[in-house]
């Protein structure tokens, strides 16, 4: 029997990864706010839906991939806890804030329902291929249930624990590259200044100890190292603005718990530097702008 899943948030990544499943053989109800989203779902092979409760009536899952957690918490509370068949399985795969993740899989929980946190790393692109890394958050058995969903939107599904931790993983993952992003380019920038030529620099460090992701898969400058949206003018790529949201729901969830994370702060306080100059659409890699 064909599993039934109504898909809320079809943006710019709920668009390619709902169309990922259609290609895999799932039924889709889709439903977004935007009209020109449910166009575009609809040609991907999506049935549109009237409204979230409309699309969750009668699935079997519900995936959402909303904004913030504003959003999340209002879409489960007032459209989908009411509207779902019983057993029904959730899954979030917004990037939103621990503990408004670990209230709404509480709340679904509480109603006899499973849910897990799924948010994921890669963009746009990454949701279009089906190339997503998910970290999922959740009881064992509802992780079971919902890795087949994952699998078919992308190329690692990995269980980092319960309610919550999916976020959580995003969120730490996110802030070190936030961090390593700023070190890197402070570090470019005064090479530089002392003399060495970029590309000279990148050969050193690349295979010397201050080596990162974000050196050597992300240079951010341009001619050197991989293809990056450093080589197109920082167009592209992940947005300075979405950084910026993880960073603040990253040192949110350190004054929850006391963690000490000064890189954290400190990245974050450049990110909004670079978002308030009017650069929050451009790639987090031009955070090397102001530190040249
Ligand atoms: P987006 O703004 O393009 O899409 C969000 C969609 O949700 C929009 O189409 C909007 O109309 C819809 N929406 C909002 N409220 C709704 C409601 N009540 N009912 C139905 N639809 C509603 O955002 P995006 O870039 O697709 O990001 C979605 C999530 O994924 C965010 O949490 C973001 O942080 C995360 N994320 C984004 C990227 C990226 O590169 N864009 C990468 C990783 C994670």
């Amino acid at each position: 029997m064909t599993t039934t899943i109504a898909f809320i948030g079809l943006g710019n990544m709920g668009g390619g990864m709902a169309a990922n499943l259609v290609k895999n053989g799932y039924a889709v109800r889709a439903f977004d706010l935007s009209e020109d989203a449910l166009v575009k779902a609809e040609a991907a092979g999506a049935t549109r839906s009237t409204g979230a409760a409309d699309a969750v009536a009668g699935a079997d899952a519900v995936v959402t991939m909303l904004p913030a957690g504003k959003h999340v918490e209002a879409v489960y509370t007032n459209e989908v806890f009411g509207a779902a068949k019983p057993g029904a399985l959730f899954l979030d795969c917004s990037t939103i804030d621990v503990a408004t993740a670990r209230r709404v899989i509480e709340a679904a929980v509480a109603k006899g329902f499973e849910m897990v946190d799924a948010p994921v790393s890669g963009g746009i692109a990454a949701a279009n291929g089906g190339t997503l890394t998910f970290m999922v958050g959740g009881e064992d058995a509802a992780f079971a249930k919902a890795k087949p969903i994952l699998d078919a939107m992308g190329k690692a599904v990995i269980h980092a624990g319960g309610a919550g931790t999916g976020q959580g993983a995003k969120i730490c993952n996110n802030m070190l590259l936030g961090a390593t992003m700023v070190a890197t380019c402070e570090a470019f920038a005064m090479a530089q200044k002392l003399g060495l030529d970029p590309q000279t620099f990148y050969d050193i460090s690349s295979v010397s100890s201050g080596q990162s992701w974000s050196m050597t898969s992300y240079c951010p400058l341009p001619g050197v190292g991989p293809q990056t949206p450093a080589d197109n003018d920082y167009q592209g790529g992940f947005a300075v603005a979405l950084m910026l949201k993880d960073l603040k729901l990253a040192t949110e969830a350190a004054a929850s718990v006391n963690a000490s994370v000064p890189m954290g702060n400190a990245a974050e306080a450049l990110y909004q530097l670079l978002a308030n100059k009017g650069e929050g659409g451009r790639d987090f890699s031009s955070i090397i702008k102001l530190l040249s």
